[in-house]
Formats: structure tokens, sequence, C-alpha cells
């Protein structure tokens, strides 16, 4: 992409309505603009971003056997009239009516909808177990929508939805979903930990929240300190096998959220105690036959007898990870995007644009970079160096190759790595080989 061709809106000073750095930083990097409170329009740099976590997380439950469906964003009322959630929402939910005065509603989550798919479509406990999920936008009329797209109104989510026959095929459901989350969040260059999430009138163990650990988060949290060294990467999971291994090495040490807290495990965990403030970027939930039994989503068990079928939703707040991983990764100049995310692998930076040598050497990067398969953002603008560097940095890309008259007489280009600040004069090819890592 020539950026003098690109639609690329940044911002020199910080908006002041925003208030923690990765909403500033989305603004000032021209990734969102705001339509009305907690409303947003994705601008290409932040669509990029979005679609590639989308990506990781849709390799990711695709790798599970959760198969992808798409559900809609408007949902009539009567549907979840038959779960008794209609009356149960509350002001969240944002209702309306449309010309032939049927009740309708933009779907805040959507288990009733999946359920109502299931249940017509699935008799036999023989088509058991089922994962399925979809990546939709949601709306929540939150009271107070706050800090850009961590939590607004009009949201992305991947939910996914689990149907077995009895308790040990949810448990297995859920430990893929729960082991795949890990998973999701390492790619994307998040320390994630699964916290014991209330269960409410279900009961049981099987409801975690996944929080990363960022001083703007929502959420009191307070840990073992073993969590910060925790990691999957490098081991290879067989998602058939015995995942409870995995599943209790994560849960068998202290996790909690602000009320989930236990005072005095935290006293006996002494020196390893860590607290800090979280950010939830994922939910799983076993619910049993909450709404498989209201809504008659039964099968015929092997005995031939109707059993209602036990069920999980797994939530991941795809838009709120933009956000998130920017608290994570970012420094005063601006974004720095993991590789897995970043919405170009590359930038070039011209020097100095208009200069025949320079030019030439610029394109032949660019259309080498291509060729390679390399996404790469080339700065052809006729503006200063400064101006450039400082755009650069903001847009928080991997690498940069930067291009000048000096380094060009010397068959030399700068590469610098956003995240360490090195920068080395190499020849291209060395550049090249160290981009593709
Ligand atoms: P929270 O406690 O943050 O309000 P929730 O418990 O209501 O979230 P879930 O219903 O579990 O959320 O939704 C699954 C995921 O969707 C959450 O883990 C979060 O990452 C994301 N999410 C929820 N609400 C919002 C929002 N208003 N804006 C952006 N993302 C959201
Ligand atoms: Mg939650």
């Amino acid at each position: 992409m020539r950026l003098s061709q690109y639609f690329l809106p940044t911002l020199k000073d910080t908006p002041a309505e925003a208030q923690i750095a990765s909403h500033r930083l989305m603004l000032r990097a021209g990734m969102v603009r705001q339509s009305s409170a907690g409303i947003y329009s994705w601008l290409p740099l932040g669509l990029r971003v979005l679609k590639k976590i989308e990506m990781v997380v849709r390799e990711e439950q695709n790798a599970i056997g959760c198969h992808e469906v798409l559900m809609p964003t408007i949902q009539p009322a009567d549907l979840w009239r038959k779960s008794g959630r209609y009356d149960d929402y509350g002001p969240e939910m944002l209702r309306f009516v449309d010309r032939h005065e049927r009740d309708m509603l933009y779907g805040p989550t959507n288990e009733e909808q999946i359920t109502e798919i299931f249940a017509e479509a699935v008799r036999s406990y023989r088509e058991l177990p089922q994962m399925l999920y979809h990546i939709q936008w949601k709306f929540r009329d939150e009271v107070r929508p706050r800090f850009g797209v961590m939590r607004g109104r009009e949201f992305l989510m991947k939910d996914a939805y689990s149907f077995d026959l009895d308790g040990a095929g949810a448990r297995r459901s859920y430990n893929k979903m729960f082991v795949s989350y890990l998973k999701t969040y390492e790619r994307l260059g998040l320390k994630a930990i699964p916290m014991a999430a209330d269960t409410g009138p279900i009961g049981g163990d099987m409801s975690h929240e996944f929080l990363i650990l960022a001083d703007t988060g929502e959420s009191e949290i307070a840990c073992h300190r073993d969590f910060l060294e925790m990691s999957l990467i490098n081991q290879s999971i067989d998602f058939d096998g015995d995942l409870q291994p995995i599943v209790d090495r994560f849960t068998g040490k202290y996790a909690a959220t602000d009320e989930m807290r236990n005072l005095e495990t935290e006293k006996a965990l002494g020196e390893d105690l860590v607290t800090a403030r979280g950010i939830e970027v994922g939910h799983i939930f076993n619910f049993g036959t909450k709404y498989s039994k209201p809504m008659g989503a039964s099968v015929a068990g092997p005995d031939g007898q109707d059993v209602a079928v036990e069920m999980g939703s797994y939530g991941i707040g795809v838009s709120r990870l933009v956000g998130a991983i920017i608290e994570a990764s970012h420094d005063e100049n601006g974004v720095i995007w993991p590789d897995s995310v970043a919405p170009f692998q590359a930038g070039i930076i011209n020097l100095k644009s208009g200069d025949g040598d320079c030019d030439n050497v610029c394109e032949d990067i660019y259309r080498k970079m291509r060729n390679l398969g390399v996404e790469v953002l080339y700065d052809d603008r006729d503006a200063r160096a400064g101006a450039k560097f400082a755009d650069a940095d903001l847009i928080g890309l991997p690498w940069q190759i930067i291009v000048g008259p000096r380094g060009v007489k010397n068959g030399v280009v700068e590469l610098k790595n956003r995240k360490s600040g090195d920068r080395d004069e190499l020849s291209l090819e060395a550049a090249f080989s160290k981009i593709s890592g």
C-alpha cells in the first residue's frame, strides 16, 4: 500500500475525550472514529487489525472442530420470550418494533438463536457433540460506554456454543475451549489468565473469565505469581486427547477477579501474590440445560429416551481485543503491534521522496516485498522525515525500512525494530531475512 494513496487520517494532538492510551492511540492512528456514544466506524488501518484478530480467533476455533455460522444481529422478541430472558435482560437490550408491529431486538448475545437452530436440526445423540460459533456484532446499551472500543455499545464478539449429551461430554467441550482460548491469546501476543467466575444458580466449576493485566483494566484482580510465566507455546496439543491435565495446570493456582477474591488465601500466598488490574477479553461458561429445557432442545439418547442437551457458551471480545492489545503493548510514541495482528508487517520510509535514487530504491523494495508476500506500507508522501518517523511509530508496524540518500549511496538501508527501537544498517537482503524472521 502506498501511503500517499491510503486513507490514514492520523491526528497530531491528543483527543480530549479519550481517557486511556488505547483509545487515544486508536483515534490518533486513524483506526476508528466515534459515531455516537460507544458506537464506532472502523477505518482502513483499524479494520485490518480487527480482521487479523478475527482470523486468529477463527483459526483456533476451527482447530478444535467448532464450525462457523453467521446468525443475524436482529432477532425476534418471541425467541427470547421462550427462554424467559426477554423480561430479565433489562435496559441493556435494544428493543424496537418493525412495520408489522412485531417486537424485535438487536442481539446482545445468541444463546436463544443457536438453541432454536440446534433444536430444529438435531434429533439423536449420535449427532453429538456439536460446537458452533460466529463472529458477529452485538449491541448492549451499556450505562457507561467508555474507553473507546473497550466498552462499546456496539461491539464485535466471537460467541461459540457447545451441545453435549451429558456432563462428561460438556466437560470435554469446555476443556477444548479453555485450552483453545489460552492458545488464541498467546498467538495474539497476550498473557491472559483464566480466573474462576461466578456460575450463579448453575453451580459447578465450569465458568472462567480470561483477563489480561493492564493498569487501565476495569477489574481489580489477584493471582499467583506463577501465572506470569505459564505458557503453552511450543507445546503441541492433541485436542482429541485428555485436556484435563492442562486445564488443571491453569486452574490449580489462585487467580480471582473482584467479586471472587479470598483475602485469607491471598494472605497465605505472601510474596507469591500479584495484585493488578485486568481487562476481560473472554468468558466461557457451562450452563447445563438452562436454555435447552425451556426451548425444547433435546435428543433421543441411546435408550430412546429424550434428554435435554448440556450446553455451554464461549465468548471472546474481538473488538475489545484491539484496545486490550494496545493497552498491553505501546509506548509514548504509539502502538507496538505484535506480529500476528500488525496491520502491515513493515513500513518503508522514503526520507527524500522526489529524489530519483531514493525513489528507485524504495520502489524496488516495495515491489520485492510484495512479491515475497510481505504486507508493506510505503510512505511515499511528500512530507518531512520527522513527520514520517512520527507516523510510523504511531501506527506501530513491527519493522521500518528507512531509505535515505546516504544509505542509498552505500547500498544499505536502515532497519528499525519498533519494539526494541534497535536500528541497523544492512543490505536489503539482510533486512528482508530479518523481517521474515
Ligand atoms: P463485562 O463484564 O466486561 O461487561 P460481560 O461479562 O458482560 O462483560 P460476556 O457476556 O461474557 O461479557 O461477553 C463476552 C466478551 O465480550 C467479554 O469477555 C468481553 O471481552 C466482550 N464484551 C462484553 N461487553 C463488551 C462491551 N460492552 N464492549 C466490548 N466488548 C465487550
Ligand atoms: Mg463476563
